[in-house]
């Protein structure tokens, strides 16, 4: 049987709690517990003799009690009346099942209660009894409290619609780094959230009850599913931050039998989007909403405003909309950078390209500060001065912003980027975007090119050795003013074509796929609180605002730049090649815009070779499109 919470009924003597406690057993059909008969002996005899107890002879029964707790709560919950005056006592009463007790707090004047027991007892009550237990009873800001000048039925629904508005209208599943920020996120905009945690034998343990306890928002923290569950309310909405692959799909499996139809799974970490897409049928079929939800914005973006890129059923949606729109950045014009993307895996693989983007204009920028600082001769300082002044002339960009940062990074007198091992690796979602793109047949030239370098940075042992070998030389003849003037087009160009290509890819899944992307609401959800927000994407949002079915690089006005600064770009890769400087985004995007805008490529010759030593056929550009030839290339 999965866990279910135990209520204490607790307040001073004569509020009621084993009345109210057994109305309440009776009406939830589990069984009462009254604290008094789980005293060990020798505090029974005390009290038998008239003494009162002290802190010391209570702690062996609130721990009894505790350990009761965790077990009635395994066998389907309970009520438990206990007078648990201080907040000491509370905390040690739910130690071992923490936001798996339900507080209930009966309150009553000093008055009405001294009368009731006056009569009970049908005699003298000594009220400096009543008065001590006033004077010992602490505040305590969880629960519910409950008057008691009302009749018991009163109470008992008072109680349980206290408890159901008391539910929390979230939960997050999972605490790392982004399932915290987020979480923290949704209570600063008042939000109730339960957050979740698992449990790991001696190496992940209360994590859950740990940031529910140091956080001044008092969220529920749970560490058993099925209390974490019932902690919410229906329709239950439930965020999960937890790694992508197996993860989900253990997570999902333990919640399933805990969900009704109409509750919501938002999946917010980086999954494939296959993944999301098949997660999403298997969920709706069971008529529960699965929203695969990108997030951008790594660990302070989630806590101060994401990016957000949903993706499944609009009505599913509709059931996590209000959450996820008041946690997302805003943009200029005050709305949510959260919108709902499209059906099922769109989300995901939307933010997938989002960071396949990512990829390339932090090669971009990586390529350019290293040519300047190994080929040129400038300090990190001055890169950082280059770069502000770019920033300047509407080429801001997050990435741009936080790399002139980096670079005035000093450890001592050092730069502490010079003690940076050129090492970077490639997880996920670049890898993911490149074998996408090979997979709908359409170019990924500058991320997969980025997504390659990366590869080839993390052979640092051969690269060493080889350099040995080569020892290659490079000479510097640039015109400094001039080469840089080139250098902020040619970066800017670069720039222009990555998001080109990686809208491009968008367009390309949104036909296979039948996502329908509107990518101008894409651009708009990229513009705040993700790492590829810069002055770029704002004009985009207003290029694919007038046409969403145009091409990037076919906008007149990216035409003109484009037009203009094509020389600085070439320039740019010839000098640097010249002086042996590898630039990989740079040299990607030359050849990718060459390409694109010939109207006669080179692979008449490769559908040649394919037939000549493949029979493969080729088409003809002076017979009709669709007939197919093979020549026989060895007779001339
Ligand atoms: P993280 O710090 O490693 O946290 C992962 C969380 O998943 C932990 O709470 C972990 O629990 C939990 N978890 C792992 N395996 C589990 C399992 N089998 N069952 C239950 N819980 C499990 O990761 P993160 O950085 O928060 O990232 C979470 C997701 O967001 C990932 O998909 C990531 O790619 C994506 N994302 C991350 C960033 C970022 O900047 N970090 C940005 C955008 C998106 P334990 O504590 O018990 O291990």
């Amino acid at each position: 049987m999965s866990s279910k919470p135990v209520y204490v009924v607790f307040g001073v003597s004569g509020s009621g709690k084993s009345t109210v406690g057994k109305a309440l057993s009776e009406k939830l059909e589990i069984p009462f517990y009254d604290a008094d008969d789980f005293h060990p002996r020798s505090n029974v005899e005390k009290m038998a003799n008239g003494m009162a107890l002290n802190d010391e002879d209570r702690e062996p029964w609130l721990q009894n009690l505790s350990k009761n707790i965790e077990q009635w709560s395994k066998d389907g919950g309970g009520v438990l009346a206990c007078s648990a005056l201080k907040v000491v006592y509370r905390k040690k009463l739910e130690s071992s099942l923490y936001g798996g007790v339900e507080w209930i707090f009966l309150e009553g004047s000093y008055d009405l209660i001294f009368n009731r027991l006056t009569s009970r007892e049908a005699h003298f009550f000594p009220k400096e009894l009543l008065d001590s237990q006033f004077e010992t009873l602490e505040t305590w800001e969880r629960g519910i409290t409950i008057g008691i000048d009302q009749g018991i039925s009163n109470i008992i629904n008072e109680i349980e619609l206290k408890l159901k508005m008391q539910k929390s209208q979230i939960g997050v599943v999972g605490l790392g780094v982004m399932g915290k920020s987020l979480a923290k996120n949704m209570l600063s905009k008042k939000f109730s959230v339960s957050v979740y945690n698992r449990h790991v034998e001696g190496k992940e343990v209360d994590i859950a009850k740990k940031f529910a306890t140091n956080n001044s928002y008092v969220p529920k923290g749970f560490d058993d599913m099925s209390l974490f569950v019932n902690s919410l309310q229906t329709p239950k909405v439930i965020l999960l931050m937890v790694n992508a692959g197996k993860a989900v799909d253990l997570v999902i499996e333990e919640l399933l039998p805990l969900l009704e139809k109409g509750d919501c799974i938002i999946d917010g970490g980086n999954s494939h989007f296959k993944d999301t897409i098949r997660r999403e049928k298997q969920l709706t079929d069971k008529g529960i909403s699965f929203i695969g939800a990108g997030v951008s914005g790594g660990e302070e973006g989630a806590l101060l405003g994401p990016s957000i890129m949903p993706g499944g059923t609009e009505e599913g949606y509709q059931n996590c909309k209000e959450f996820l729109e008041a946690i997302a950045a805003k943009d200029n014009s005050g709305n949510a950078c959260c919108n709902y993307i499209g059906p099922n895996g769109s989300g995901h693989f939307v933010k997938m390209i989002h960071n396949g983007i990512e990829y390339a204009e932090m090669q971009l920028i990586a390529e350019i500060y290293h040519m300047l600082r190994y080929y040129i001769g400038k300090t990190p300082d001055e890169i950082s001065e280059i770069f502000n002044v770019w920033r300047k002339q509407q080429k801001d960009s997050y990435l741009l912003e936080i790399t002139a940062n980096i670079l005035l990074k000093k450890e001592g007198d050092q730069y502490l980027i010079d003690k940076v091992l050129d090492k970077a690796g490639q997880k996920g979602t670049g890898g993911w975007s490149t074998v996408a793109a090979l997979e709908l047949g359409t170019p990924l030239s500058t991320i997969s090119e980025a997504v390659m370098a990366r590869c080839l940075s993390a052979k640092k042992d051969e690269r060493v050795e080889a350099s040995k070998v080569y020892q290659i030389t490079s000479s510097n003849t640039i015109n400094d003013d001039l080469f840089l003037e080139e250098l902020e087009k040619a970066f800017y160009f670069g720039s222009i074509v990555n998001h080109a290509i990686g809208f491009d890819v968008l367009k390309q899944a949104s036909s296979d796929y039948n996502w329908n992307l509107n990518f101008s609401e894409v651009a708009r959800v990229w513009t705040k609180g993700c790492i590829i927000r810069s002055d770029l994407m704002e004009k985009i949002v207003t290029l694919f605002g007038n046409r969403n079915d145009k091409p990037l690089l076919m906008f007149s006005e990216i035409v003109q730049i484009l037009n203009n600064d094509l020389d600085a770009l070439v320039n740019v890769v010839s000098k640097s090649l010249k002086m042996k400087c590898p630039l990989p985004i740079l040299s990607a995007s030359t050849n990718y815009f060459l390409n694109y805008t010939s109207a006669q490529m080179s692979a008449n010759i490769i559908q040649a070779q394919r037939d000549y030593f493949g029979a493969h056929t080729y088409q003809r550009n002076d017979k009709a499109f669709g007939e197919h030839f093979h020549t026989d290339w060895k007779k001339l």
